[in-house]
This record gives structure tokens, sequence and C-alpha cells, in this order.
């Protein structure tokens, strides 16, 4: 199996070359050449089997050069050592009839990129091993909260790897500060940087392209490298989930209830292109539903074909879906375009050059035909929180809560009686004063002093325990404490990675 660029500018390459690159040199993503289909009776006699097991029928085709070993190896020590909070690692939560969630957010962080971030730093490891490289791999990340603690929980302990993580000094919330400091993985770094997040975003892109800094890496051992979410690698992690949802939908529903659709709350188009591939694998899907917020580029790019990012940014209550360039959604254009490099190639030039693109016809049509697309206000999203939990005693986050929104408005719209299936994104604690502020229909609050508190009265409120990976963060040992400026950060690096 080997991987193209969707802008036809590089050679194939091996699966473990695609994620050690992360994305191609001169611009496009690595896409696989085929997509396998999976024999889905020999998935079905799995029923019943660990997450793991699924998990590896689904991810090998795609890994040509990988030992089925150690494809197994890296799926049992990401999901079977105990990082995962529930058996089931992403279990099927009944609503209604007909209703469900898939719950991705039982992991270390509380999200549901701990799916991906928790198996890929094994398949980097055993990349940096088949390519017999010396050199120590630094993962450099800047965030504005969430992805750092993520990639520190993926990445910390792993062989042959460092990650560190650069945040805005008094820019992130202090669950998330605390949750970053107080890793205690010996591989891991955490810097706060005084400047807001895109001035530590900007000012990590810059070491990326320090060719002193890297020089002077390259002699003592290190070579930078990212973390991407449109590295191969954090994708393909997250097709074997909805093989597993299909296969507790049949426990739950009997083995008739196919096929069914897919909500997906979307940002980056990751996740949801992780759904497209498991359909076009086999998986029985009706429909996909591309769910966002009040920064409706998708919604508006598969109702008119035109990708327009020239808009207002709006802030929102489901942060992580406030996104107007979705950079995944390059894949699924070059898919539907029939492996078309070119014309895949200009569009996202346009994107470039102009922040907008327009498909033609016969690519919105294939389009039209894949996905359904909606979105959701705040005061929807606010509504979809306090009804559910009202009707159902269940807690939704903001991100879950704006695909929930969606999928009524398009049941009402369409009667379509197929079952679905809602993927939950985040843990109702993770994003508490919202989600409080619904139940208690109040305005969504100002970032609040003592997010603890929140956290407890949510607790109190819903009867549900607070999630681990949040819990008693408070009374953790600090592991990290440098305080640094811009220009320092070059240089803090260099000691971080010979202290460590
Ligand atoms: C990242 C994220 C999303 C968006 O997922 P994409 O793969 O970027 O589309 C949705 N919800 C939560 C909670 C997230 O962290």
């Amino acid at each position: 199996m080997l991987y193209l660029s969707t802008r036809g500018n590089y050679d194939p390459v091996s699966a473990s070359t695609a994620i050690l690159l992360g994305m191609v040199p001169s611009g496009g993503l690595f896409v696989p050449e085929t997509i396998p289909l999976l024999d889905t009776e020999r998935l079905l006699a799995l029923q019943g089997r660990g997450y793991t097991e699924v998990a590896q029928q689904v991810i090998a085709p795609y890994l040509g050069d990988y030992e089925e070993e150690e494809i197994a190896g890296a799926l049992a020590r990401a999901y079977n050592h105990g990082r995962f909070s529930h058996p089931l690692i992403a279990p099927l939560h009944r609503l209604d009839d007909g209703l469900y969630l898939l719950e991705l957010w039982h992991g270390p962080t509380a999200a549901f990129k701990d799916m991906a971030l928790q198996l890929m730093p094994h398949l980097l490891s055993r990349a940096l091993a088949k390519e017999n490289r010396r050199d120590e791999l630094v993962i450099l990340v800047a965030t504005s909260g969430d992805t750092g603690k993520a990639a520190l929980e993926g990445f910390g302990n792993i062989p042959g790897i460092r990650v560190i993580v650069f945040y805005p000094y008094g820019g992130v919330s202090r669950i998330q500060e605390l949750q970053m400091t107080t890793t205690s993985a010996a591989n891991t770094g955490v810097v706060a940087v005084r400047g807001n997040f895109d001035d530590c975003q900007s000012a990590v892109k810059a070491l990326f392209a320090d060719r002193d800094l890297k020089e002077e890496l390259r002699r003592k051992g290190f070579s930078l490298s990212s973390a991407n979410s449109i590295n191969w690698g954090r994708l393909l992690p997250q097709v074997a989930y909805y093989f597993w949802a299909w296969l507790q939908l049949r426990e739950k529903e009997g083995p008739d209830a196919c096929p069914f659709n897919i909500v997906v709350p979307t940002g980056n188009f990751g996740n949801i292109l992780a759904a497209w591939y498991a359909w076009q694998m086999g998986l029985p899907v009706k429909k996909l539903l591309c769910a966002s917020n009040e920064n409706k580029v998708l919604t508006d790019f598969f109702h008119s074909g035109l990708y327009d990012s020239n808009r207002e940014f709006r802030r929102t209550s489901s942060p992580s879906m406030d996104i107007l360039i979705s950079g995944n959604l390059e894949r699924l254009l070059f898919a539907v375009s029939g492996n078309d490099a070119g014309r895949t190639r200009g569009w996202m030039e346009s994107l470039g050059g102009t922040g907008a693109f327009q498909v033609d016809a016969k690519t919105r049509r294939a389009l039209d035909g894949l996905i359904y697309a909606g979105w959701a206000g705040e005061k929807e999203t606010m509504a979809a929180i306090r009804e559910t939990f009202a009707r159902y005693n269940y807690l939704l986050d903001t991100h879950t809560a704006v695909a929930l929104s969606v999928y009524h408005r398009y049941k009402e719209a369409t009667a379509d009686p197929a079952p679905a299936i809602i993927a939950a994104t985040a843990s109702p604690f993770k994003f508490s004063a919202s989600v409080l502020a619904a139940l208690k229909e109040e305005d969504p609050p100002q970032r609040q002093a003592d997010e603890f508190s929140l956290l407890e009265e949510l607790s109190r409120l819903s009867g549900m325990p607070i999630h681990p990976a949040l819990r008693d963060l408070q009374h953790k040992p600090v592991h990290h404490r440098t305080v640094c400026a811009r220009a320092e950060m070059g240089s803090v690096l260099l000691e971080l990675l010979e202290k460590q």
C-alpha cells in the first residue's frame, strides 16, 4: 500500500514514510492509493472481542510496511494499558430509539483526539526504527490549551521521541495549564511563553524555519517534527472506531440495523473523513452528516460548491470547531474528483491565494450524494444540552450538542428512519462553564476564576462523576515551571533537550 500526494507533486511513499513526513514537503496531503475493502464477515466474527482486535482488522491493510505484530503491539500499548477509563474504549450509548452516541472521550484528556494521539506516536516510533534513524525526533507543539495535553499524553515515554509544548503564559485556563504542567513523563517539556497564542504559534513556526537552530540540533542528535492533525497517522486510528460502533449497534438493534447515519461535529474535517474512509471500506453507512457551528464554511460549501473562508471568525462555545480552513477536506476533494491531482491543486492554490475556491457542478453532485451538511447556532446548541439533559438525564458537551442539534433538524426535514450514531467528541466536564450555563439558562460566562468549583457544581447538578482526567488536578505535583520570552524559545528548547 503506497501513499500519493493529493497534488501530484511527490513520488508515492510507504505508510511509515507518510507518517514520518506528516505532510507532503512541497504541499499536499498523503492519501492511500486505493481504499481496501474489508471482509465484513470476518469483522462480524469479531463481535464480542476487544477494541484492539477490531482496530487491527481495519488499520492493518493501510500499513503495508508494518508487521502484524508491530501493529498489534502498538494497539495494545495505546488502548489496553489502562489509559482509557472505559473497558469498551469507545462505548456506544443508547439515547433513544435508533439514536446513539459514540463516546470518544474516555481517554486521558477527555476528548476524542486521544483516540488518535494515543496510537499515532507508537506508529511513528516504529517508522523511525524502520528507517534506521539514530536521531531523536523532537515534536514541537504550540497549543491554545487542549492539543498540548493530548500530545504530552500521547508522546510521553515513547522511545526515540521528545515532546516540547509551548503555551501562551496566562492565555490558557487554569485546568488546561495544570493538565500540562503536571505531566510527569521524562521526555516531555512544557514552557509558558509571554504573549498570546498567535505569538506562540508563529514563534514555533519560526523555530521550524531556523536553519542555525536545526543545524545545532542535528549536531546534538535531534531533528524537529510536528504532530499535525493532517498526518495520516492521526487520521487512520479514527477509521477503526466507526466499525467498532457498528458492531455495538448490531448488538443493540439486532443484525438488521443497517444502513445507519453518522453525525460528526466538524472542525478540521478529520473525524468525518475517517467515517468516509470506513464507509468506502464497506461499512453500511446511509448518509454522513457534517455538523458545523456558526463558523459554517463547510455547510455553505456543501450547499453551494463555493468554499469561502473570507468571513468573520466567530468565537463559540464549541471552540474546537471554530475553524475556517478545514485542512482534511483536500483528501475528500481529491477522491471525489477521481484522484485528479491537477484539479485538487488548483482548488488549494485558489484557497491559499484568495481564501476561496469553487468546485464544478459534477464534483458538487458527487459530494451531494455523500454528505448532508448543517449548522447550529449558539442558542440551539445550548437548548440541545438543556433538553437532552431534561429528557434523557444525559449530559452533552457543546460540540456534541451542535451535532445532535443538526441531526434533529435533518430528522425533521427528512423523516429518515435509519438509526443514527452521533460522534460524541468531548466529556461535558471539559466545557463545564458552557454546559452549566446551558442547564441554568444563563449566558455562557466569560472565563471563570475558579473552574474547579464549576466541575463540582456540574457533577452535583448532573449526578455524573467528574472525568478522571480533570479530577484532583489541583493536588498533583507540578513538574514544569519554565516561563520565557518569545526570543528565548530556541535556547530554552536546547536547554530542555540537554537536561532530559
Ligand atoms: C478537534 C475536535 C472536533 C473537530 O474534529 P475535526 O476532526 O477537526 O473535524 C470536534 N470536537 C472536539 C471536542 C474536538 O476536540
